[in-house]
């Protein structure tokens, strides 16, 4: 059923675009159309076909988890890709921005001289974009995954505690809970180094009076989730509350104006006016949220350059942060899902200032 409204959403797209064949190696596309959770295989939309390709190594797997007409095995990717759409005479192809340069190009080398090869980048962002039901409890779970692990680890964010310390603990429990895998690489950083918006944990002892900004997140049934919070250890000097409170407050008034039809580019200049009103405007650098879903990081960006209007079903971050060079840094990060009348925060932490050692 799932797999048969997606299905539709591609040849639809393929309708729209005017194309005979799409080619997807991203395994989160080939995941979100045909089920496969495996890393490397092929999958190609025919206007009334969707033939998988993989290697020796998934084909047990495929078998399993792949809906397709055709579930077909290739010893070389690039031919396997490219017999299928000799076989099927195209003359239109399109493919994901994402492949490499040099593997597209010896897919256009290997096919008909006269195909036309269109490389397609916005034109796929719709296709994982509203979440059904399914896919936001995948979500909402993985959110919840973070809170539960971040109660488990909280007792060690003191002083004296190593970040990278910190960093495995909250692995450990995210894995012991349930998680498939972390996000991504979890970021601890205390002190100047939260000047660094992506300071993986370092071997540093966590310090008295600094601020630790800690972002995280895991992956459950395919789906991540990602959040951050900012830690006071001990009474922080009035230049670092102030710019926590800023970043709070970036964070509180974009969120308050996720609803559908708000224009994404508005919710970023909504955190980043006050961040400049408050005298930091040069201190952040990022755009203020992007989509999440099979990837950590998709469709839709919030940035100065988004396009799109939020839209419900849509799920993306609102992470404003400030990052001063020697002096440190906040971020502040939820990961919302947009409703019929407003907005639904997946993550669960409490991200009010929180003054560790005077709790
Ligand atoms: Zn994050
Ligand atoms: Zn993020």
């Amino acid at each position: 059923m799932v797999y048969s409204h997606r299905r539709q959403k591609a040849t639809d797209l393929l309708a729209k675009l005017e194309l005979d064949a799409l080619v997807f190696c991203q395994p989160e596309n080939i995941r979100y159309l045909c089920g496969f959770t495996g890393s490397d295989a092929a999958l190609i939309v025919f206007s009334d076909q969707l033939v998988f390709l993989t290697d020796s190594r998934y084909t047990t797997q495929s078998n399993a988890e792949v809906t397709a007409d055709q579930i077909c095995e290739y010893k070389l990717k690039i031919e396997g890709i490219a017999s299928q759409l000799t076989s099927h005479d195209v003359s239109r192809v399109g493919f994901e921005s994402t492949l490499p340069f040099g593997f597209a190009k010896e897919l256009q080398d290997q096919g008909n001289a006269d195909c036309k090869w269109m490389h397609l980048k916005d034109e796929l962002q719709s296709l994982r974009l509203h979440k059904t039901s399914d896919e936001i409890e995948f979500l909402a779970s993985a959110a919840d995954l973070n809170a539960a692990a971040f109660a488990e680890v909280i007792h060690m964010i003191r002083p004296g505690t190593k970040e990278s310390e910190v960093a495995l603990a909250l692995e450990f429990a995210l894995r012991r809970l349930g998680a498939e895998e972390k996000a991504f690489d979890v970021i601890v950083a205390s002190g100047a180094r939260g000047a660094m918006p992506h300071g993986v944990a370092s071997d540093k002892l966590i310090g008295t009076s600094e601020l630790v900004t800690i972002d995280f997140g895991c992956r459950l049934s395919g789906y991540h989730s990602d959040e951050t919070v900012t830690l006071a250890m001990g009474d922080v000097s009035g230049e670092l509350q102030s710019i926590f409170d800023t970043v709070l407050e970036a964070h509180d008034l974009a969120l308050a104006e996720v609803a559908p039809g708000i224009a994404l580019t508005e919710l970023d200049r909504i955190a980043r006016e006050h961040i400049k009103s408050s005298g930091f405007g040069d201190y952040f650098g990022h755009g203020l949220g992007h989509g999440v879903g099979l990837a950590v990081h998709e469709a839709p960006t919030v940035s100065p350059r988004s396009t799109m209007n939020a839209e419900a079903g849509m799920v993306f971050t609102i992470e404003p942060g400030i990052y001063v060079p020697g002096v440190g840094g906040v971020r502040i990060e939820d990961t919302v899902l947009v409703t019929d009348d407003g907005c639904r925060i997946l993550t669960k932490i409490p991200k009010t200032f929180s003054n560790i050692l005077l709790n």
